[in-house]
């Protein structure tokens, strides 16, 4: 058995309500194989275990580890080649990335997260390239670099069977090109070589592989979006998710494109079509939700399915503002997701949580902007009910797993820091990751005093550098080449695409958000 102490200068266990948190000064907590057994004061549960080893050195806030609830890559677009773009001009020039080493990369972003003090990821694994046993072999990739350097990951698969670059069908796409784009397009949804059956089988191989045997790994689905998904496909995914019993993840209305493509698609909303296919309840998460309407809202409250904000994303790809105030308002679980990268271009949970603090500050005096209690909410219970963890983690409480982070009070706190300050507050407003002084995930320290215990940082980062100094292939110079003709096409193919009468964000018309 493996068990320790972890000591605090206050343990936030959770939080309460929109304005409480449960705090206990100089807390401490008991974990035995990474399940939290004890919580009480340090004075007290080192007097009843005097013998076991001490984590922390009592100047620590201690709190939840955090998830990042929606998470694709290692190196981020910018590092790839993809300045920000609008979100559907920017699908086009993320076809620059090169050949990556799959376990390498996703070290690259498990540290940053890691060392801001997340303990979960959702990975939502976009695209890769191959027949079903290339794809399976690359997954199993992603999910081992995870286990190597200790945290926990929901991983999904992204379903795409049709429309993988615009809003219309490849074949269609591909004919409306001049006769020189034609084979380089075709020659790129070919790469992608995953049938539906493939899909589904390889959600099978890897959930019979990972899910039940691994305490720190669990396989979910992920319908890519409703553009990317045919009525065959939401069908199959509702019913596998239902014979499983795991979650799902679908961004859904990340632009106002979307919105628009699912009127011409079914004459009504996003939300009211999946909700055709059973796909809407607590085991279903949207991914953006930046153009729901009133009623999709009051549709997804009554469903109790789940909402993951994607804060940075939304302003860098230009899809919009969510409204986190309404959904809030309405008692919808949310999470926050850093998708490809948050606002400083890199995966800083800590700066997300505070984007997700600031973006929605409203004039006015009422009750309805965040509060440091609910992004405390979103960044750990919140986004652990979108994981297939579930109520298994987010919480420090015994029966749960023990996942947190310590965060060295004096920097948030000197040289002076009124008294009166609640301390919450304190820790969202000014806590930076260098005063992140470890992440304890399933019991065990993963990352302490700037260093990873189970992989060598310096050496990975190495090796990802050196893999990438190899010369361009010549499929990676083909696809520089197709992403550069290809905008002006793209750009032309949604010009005029909605009208903006039709489709304004319903949140510049209200004061609620
Ligand atoms: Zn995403």
């Amino acid at each position: 058995m493996s068990a320790s102490l972890i000591r605090s200068r206050a343990l936030v266990t959770h939080a309460i309500d929109r304005h409480h948190w449960n705090e206990i000064a100089n807390g401490a907590l008991v974990q035995e194989d990474g399940i939290i057994t004890e919580i009480g004061t340090y004075a007290e549960l080192s007097r009843k275990h005097p013998h076991l080893p001490v984590i922390g050195s009592g100047n620590d806030i201690v709190m939840p580890g955090f998830v990042n609830g929606h998470h694709h890559v290692g190196l981020t677009p910018v590092q790839l080649g993809s300045p920000d773009m609008p979100l559907e001009l920017w699908f086009v020039t993320r076809m620059v990335s090169r050949n990556l080493n799959f376990y390498l990369d996703t070290l690259y972003s498990a540290f940053e997260m890691i060392g801001s003090g997340v303990t979960t990821v959702q990975h939502l694994h976009g695209w890769l390239p191959g027949n079903l046993a290339q794809v399976d072999s690359g997954a199993d990739e992603i999910v081992r670099a995870y286990e190597d350097v200790g945290m926990r990951v929901s991983y999904s698969f992204a379903v795409r069977d049709q429309n993988r670059l615009v809003y219309q069908k490849d074949e269609d796409f591909v004919a409306s090109l001049p006769a020189e784009l034609r084979g380089p397009m075709q020659r790129w949804f070919e790469r992608f070589q995953l049938s539906l059956d493939d899909y589904i089988a390889l959600f099978e191989s890897l959930h019979g592989r990972h899910h039940h045997n691994k305490r720190r790994v669990k396989i979910q689905l992920a319908p890519a979006n409703l553009h990317w998904c045919s009525d065959a496909a939401l069908g199959r995914l509702s019913d596998t998710s239902t014979k499983y019993d795991v979650p799902l993840h679908m961004h859904l209305l990340e632009t106002a494109y979307q919105k628009e493509y699912a009127r011409r698609r079914g004459g009504c909303t996003a939300v009211e079509y999946i909700d055709k296919f059973g796909l809407l309840g607590p085991q279903m998460t949207l991914g953006h939700g930046v153009w729901l309407s009133e009623s999709d809202i009051g549709r997804l409250a009554e469903t109790g399915t789940c909402v993951c904000h994607n804060c940075s994303s939304n302003f860098r790809l230009r899809s919009g503002i969510a409204a986190l105030n309404v959904l809030e308002a309405n008692g919808i679980n949310t999470a926050i997701g850093m998708d490809e990268a948050g606002i400083n271009d890199d995966r800083d949970m800590l700066q997300e949580m505070r984007m997700v603090l600031r973006a929605h500050r409203v004039p006015g005096m009422d009750d309805d902007v965040p509060t440091a209690a609910q992004v405390l909410r979103m960044a750990t219970s919140g986004g652990a009910k979108t994981t297939a963890f579930g109520d298994t983690i987010g919480a420090l409480e015994v029966g749960r797993a023990a996942d947190m982070v310590l965060i060295d009070w004096e920097q948030i706190s000197f040289p002076y820091l009124d008294a009166e300050m609640p301390l919450l507050d304190a820790v969202l407003q000014r806590a930076k990751t260098s005063g992140v002084r470890a992440t304890i995930c399933d019991g065990e320290v993963i990352y302490a005093d700037g260093k990873f215990t189970k992989i060598d940082r310096g050496a990975a980062l190495q090796a990802l550098h050196l893999d990438l100094q190899r010369a361009l292939s010549d499929d990676e110079v083909e696809r520089r080449r197709l992403s550069k003709a290809l905008l002006p096409h793209v750009k032309e193919f949604y010009a005029g695409y909605f009208d903006p009468q039709q489709h304004q964000p319903f949140y510049r018309q209200s004061s609620r958000i």
